[in-house]
């Protein structure tokens, strides 16, 4: 990034100074394909997810299903466009139901002009529990209907094919993989039209106006090579991740583990304990040197109640307390140790344990 931030040139100038800032773009480009195995003509760089997931949605749709269990700037833009809007339950488990998402939806057609879009994020927020793209991509194709897919929370940590997924359109977000904030892309599936949202400049193949951010583009495209470098350490993160919830479970054996029963990402775990309150948590173990965040926490900070855990049909007591505890490439033994030795502490500080 520091390299790129010396390079004066605009992408869009044909001087050299400009095919200079236009070649470490590109390289970007095909760094973020790559980890998604997307050509790269298919990756349109925004300002992160939330402008990506808005894009979509806002499309001029007829009728748009999402799950319950979405991320709000998939939600709220879906219910503030005036399509038709199908909201649609998840389990106890967290799991969109495949059938009820795309036959709910009549199918109208596929173009992006008043057709149909069924939205469902590869992996969610709050309790990393993997949703079934791929099963519902299948037979919302059957039905003609678009699909799109918020791949944020995935992203690095499982393996995302947007061709093997045979999704329409894919959200990235940067700083989910350790690159800078404020970038990410929407994958756009070679072929399907999809109108802009930002308009006035003819960058990004005219499909998101603006001078591109070159300098955060090229970390995003950075830290893309490096999350596919990680993801052969899935198995390594899952094995800790496990073992930090072993511990949570001998220490307060009425903890509850969101979404245990479904397919999660390696490396995240939403715990929840009755009685606890997931703002105290936080606070402790941070002045433990732990960094977690409150499941429900929205994006002022403030902890609320959260619209996943209740769509899940958790008790709000349980809601009430769940914190979600996020590993990385580099968490080792020591940093298990290291949490389950404060939820200990905390533990034994505040009688938490049963
Ligand atoms: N979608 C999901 C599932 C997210 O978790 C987030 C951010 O946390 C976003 C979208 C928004 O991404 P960004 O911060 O790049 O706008």
């Amino acid at each position: 990034m520091l390299t790129a931030l010396d390079v004066v040139g605009n992408p869009s100038s044909v001087h050299a100074e400009g095919r200079h800032a236009r070649s470490v773009l590109e390289t970007a480009r095909e760094q973020v394909a790559r980890l998604v195995n997307a050509k790269p003509s298919e990756i349109v760089f925004t300002s992160g997810a939330t402008e990506a997931n808005n894009w979509v949605l806002a499309a001029g749709w007829s009728e748009i299903a999402v799950s319950g269990a979405e991320h709000d700037s998939v939600l709220v833009p879906a219910r503030a466009n005036g399509a038709r809007l199908i909201e649609l339950p998840v389990t106890r488990d967290g799991v969109a139901c495949v059938e009820d998402l795309v036959t709910k939806i009549a199918p109208a057609g596929a173009s992006a002009n008043g057709g149909s879009l069924v939205c469902l994020q590869i992996a969610n927020n709050e309790t990393g529990v993997i949703q079934p793209v791929a099963e519902v991509a299948e037979l919302a194709r059957s039905l003609g209907l678009r699909i799109h897919a918020d791949a944020v929370q995935g992203l690095g940590r499982v393996p995302i094919d947007m061709q093997a997924l045979d999704v329409d359109f894919l959200s990235l977000s940067s700083h989910k993989i350790g690159g800078p904030k404020g970038v990410g892309a929407l994958v756009v599936c070679d072929g399907v039209e999809l109108r802009p949202l930002i308009v006035g400049g003819g960058q990004e193949r005219r499909l998101r106006a603006g001078t591109e951010n070159v300098a955060a583009v090229a970390g995003f495209g950075t830290a893309a090579e490096c999350a596919l470098r990680d993801l052969s350490s899935v198995a390594r993160i899952r094995n800790l991740r496990d073992r930090l919830e072993a511990g949570v479970l001998r220490i307060t054996p009425n903890a509850v583990i969101v979404g245990r029963g479904s397919p999660r990402l390696p490396n995240t775990s939403c715990i929840a304990l009755a009685g606890a309150s997931a703002e105290t948590l936080v606070i402790k173990l941070d002045l433990a040197g732990v960094a977690v965040s409150a499941g429900a926490a929205c994006s002022s900070g403030k902890v609320g109640e959260s619209r996943v855990l209740k769509a899940m049909g958790l008790e709000p007591e349980l809601s009430q307390s769940a914190i979600r505890v996020s590993l990385g490439s580099e968490t080792d033994e020591k940093d298990i140790e290291a949490f389950v030795s404060a939820w200990s502490a905390i533990a034994a500080a505040s009688a938490m344990a049963a």
